[in-house]
């Protein structure tokens, strides 16, 4: 072969290859769904239920994140739309879109665990942390949306799972006995006693827990141990 002859073999090739590249680019799938992470630090947490994170999450006011998400991919359809409706490939394009739409999945909620891990350098061990993911949860947008609505007719009081609870007296937490009181300024609110060393105060529910009364703050009131008894023997 002359040198000639192997410079345009050369040239051959390279166009070839250029000409598969260009091909390939144009082949390849060009949606990308928007998927939502979030991330939940369960660190030192036992027996993770992830629905109850979830709930939190949305009980915290996130639940404008995810409407906000929501408006995102609403926006990110009509795009793809066009493009879809554009292209020389439409057909091509419009499969290549279905392939990729996941609702089913858009909200990826991934637990996360802190740890220590150490390295070793000059014989000193040094500590330090990462996080690493213990699981996942995926859900659409109609889940959250069912249960942020579940989760707003108990006044985002609680998780669903709490609220459903039969041990509903276990839910009763130092921390919510004081926000109650807190919420009641300290003062009973059957006779107005104000009792502001508290250590008179009862808290109430108003609809017994033995006939379905939830522990709530909407159900919960600060009453005198005097009031208390006197409702509880009435009953
Ligand atoms: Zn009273």
């Amino acid at each position: 072969m002359e040198q000639k002859d192997l410079i345009f073999l050369f040239i051959f090739v390279l166009l070839c290859f250029v000409l598969l590249l260009v091909v390939m680019t144009i082949m390849r799938n060009p949606f990308q769904f928007p998927y939502m992470t979030i991330y939940i630090d369960i660190s030192g947490k036992r027996n993770v239920k992830a629905e109850d994170y979830i709930d939190r999450y949305l009980i915290n006011n996130k639940f404008d994140f995810i409407k906000l998400h929501e408006e995102k991919i609403k926006k990110w359809k009509k795009d793809c739309n066009y493009t879809i409706r554009s292209s020389m490939l439409e057909e091509y394009r419009q499969k290549q879109y279905n392939k990729i739409l996941d609702e089913g999945k858009t909200y990826q909620f991934i637990f996360q665990r802190l740890q220590t891990r150490y390295y070793q350098r000059n014989y000193t061990k040094t500590a330090y942390k990462i996080m690493n993911e213990d699981k996942m949860f995926c859900c659409s947008y109609d889940y959250l949306l069912d249960r942020y609505r579940k989760l707003s007719m108990i006044e985002l009081a609680c998780p669903l799972s709490e609220y459903e609870s039969k041990n509903q007296r276990k839910l009763m937490t130092k921390e919510l006995r004081r926000q109650i009181m807190i919420r009641d300024d300290y003062t009973c609110q059957i006779c107005g006693k104000y009792m502001p060393d508290e250590v008179g105060l009862q808290i109430d529910h108003i609809i017994p827990v033995s006939k379905g009364g939830k522990t709530i703050p909407s159900n919960l009131q600060t009453l005198c141990s005097k009031c208390n008894g006197k409702k509880a023997n009435k009953l």
